[in-house]
């Protein structure tokens, strides 16, 4: 099955506005079996619009066009593709009662322009838009081809995606065998050593149908397996016990978990409580973990203690271990997250200090160097990291580190 992408908009090619739709509507499609085979963005012009709905037509057996439903000039979407595909618009009564409705709920006056969103192609199924007046339009063009309009705004374009599209598409273009996949998350190695660990051992069940991809983010790699055909649920479930007994330690979550979800859930569930002392990193680590529903049952306390005087007088460091190894060292680290263990009284404590650079740096201590200090009932260790990135770059990676040495220090029962 075909399925291309038109994504019009002046404001998408003019790099004023993201075009998030096409993300989004991809990985909609693709989460449920659907694969995009193509995509392109074009301008709010009408020859524009044209010459790629005609192409689209001639390749592809569901077109989704996104933008150009409003009621101003440059919306010129439905006209455009009701005349294409030569079906005659009229108005629709109920469509109309609808934005009436819109208008006279938010006590606003219809504007006379927006009669325009009311005008629907024949044979078309209208997508009712709950979160806006431009209805989206569904609309068979040939044997088993359809052209699906939806409208700019995301806050509508989502919900009638999930609402119409979705369940559209599983009746029209029904899949002959049930979709598994399954992301597992990683992190702590490179994707090529990844690659190298499991791709010789999952072979086997390529042959039989497995699909598998990868995705390197920063700190982080995504192995994608996918299941075709009728076997493809154990197939999948095969190649993740063969993953996991590779690299299981490295495997934080599924699908769509972040590594402070994973980690949040785990002291959770190990009822385990957290303070953090964070130097470098500025409160990013206590940024990612607060970003977690229910983080406030786990973290206690995080410090930012950016100067040697806060270190000494929030956390307890000695003057003398930071005269005599300087803020970025391994003893400063420990004593920064046993002072922040002691007094947050938490089970476990991870402390940061680092050069994030442009400055700073030393022959023995370059920019991008980092301690991660972890304290807990099993003892206190210290970590020398090097990340030599941009500032924001080097946060995300110092703490995605220090996440994960927490997460598998729980595990194990054994800061290593
Ligand atoms: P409206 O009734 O608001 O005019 P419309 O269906 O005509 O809706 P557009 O005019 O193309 O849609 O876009 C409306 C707004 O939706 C844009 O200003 C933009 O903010 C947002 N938008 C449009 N396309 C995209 C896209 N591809 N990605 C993200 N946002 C988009
Ligand atoms: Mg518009």
């Amino acid at each position: 099955m075909k399925i291309e992408l038109i994504n019009t908009g002046s404001e998408l090619l003019l790099g004023r506005v993201l075009n998030t739709h096409q993300q989004w509507i991809c990985r909609q499609l693709a989460d449920r079996g659907y694969q995009v085979t193509r995509q392109c963005c074009i301008s709010d012009d009408g020859k524009a619009i044209e010459t790629a709905m005609q192409e689209a037509l001639t390749r592809s057996d569901l077109i989704i066009t996104t933008g150009g439903l409003g009621p101003t000039s440059d919306d010129i979407t439905r006209e455009l593709v009701a005349k294409l595909l030569g079906k005659k618009l009229t108005l629709d009564e109920a469509v109309l009662a609808n934005m009436q409705k819109y208008f006279r709920d938010r006590k606003r006056l219809m504007p006379a322009s927006s009669k325009v969103q009311a005008m629907v192609p024949e044979g078309a199924v209208v997508l009712p838009n709950n979160h806006g007046t431009a209805p989206g339009l569904a609309i068979p063009a040939k044997a088993n081809t359809w052209v699906v309009m939806l409208p700019g705004p995301p806050r509508e374009l989502r919900p009638m995606f999930l609402e119409s599209v979705v369940p559209l598409l599983e009746k029209q273009f029904p899949l002959a065998h049930p979709f598994v996949c399954r992301t597992l998350k990683t992190t702590g190695l490179g994707e090529s050593f990844v690659e190298e660990k499991i791709a010789v051992p999952l072979q086997a069940l390529v042959g039989q149908g497995l699909e598998i991809g990868y995705c390197a983010r920063i700190g982080e790699v995504d192995v994608r397996l996918v299941g075709h055909g009728s076997d493809g649920g154990k197939i999948v479930a095969a190649a993740e016990d063969i993953v996991r007994g590779l690299i299981g330690p490295l495997i934080f979550g599924l699908n769509d978990d972040s590594l402070e979800v994973a980690l949040v859930r785990l002291l959770t569930e190990k009822k385990k409580t957290l303070a953090l002392a964070e130097s470098c990193t500025g409160g990013f680590i206590a940024h990612r973990i607060t970003n977690v529903p229910g983080a406030s049952e786990v973290l206690m306390s995080g410090m930012v203690t950016y100067s040697n005087h806060a270190k000494m007088d929030l956390l307890g460091v000695r003057e003398s271990s930071l005269k005599e190894h300087g803020a970025v060292s391994e003893v400063v680290a420990k004593e920064m997250a046993e002072g922040a263990r002691r007094r947050a009284k938490t089970d476990y404590a991870i402390a940061v200090t680092g050069i994030a650079g442009p400055g700073g740096g030393s022959e023995a201590k370059p920019v991008g160097t980092a301690y991660v200090g972890l304290s807990g009932s099993e003892g206190t260790q210290a970590q020398r990291l090097f990340n030599p990135f941009d500032r924001e770059t080097f946060k995300f990676v110092t703490s995605q580190q220090a996440l994960d040495w927490l997460r598998r220090t729980i595990l194990t029962g054994q800061i290593e």
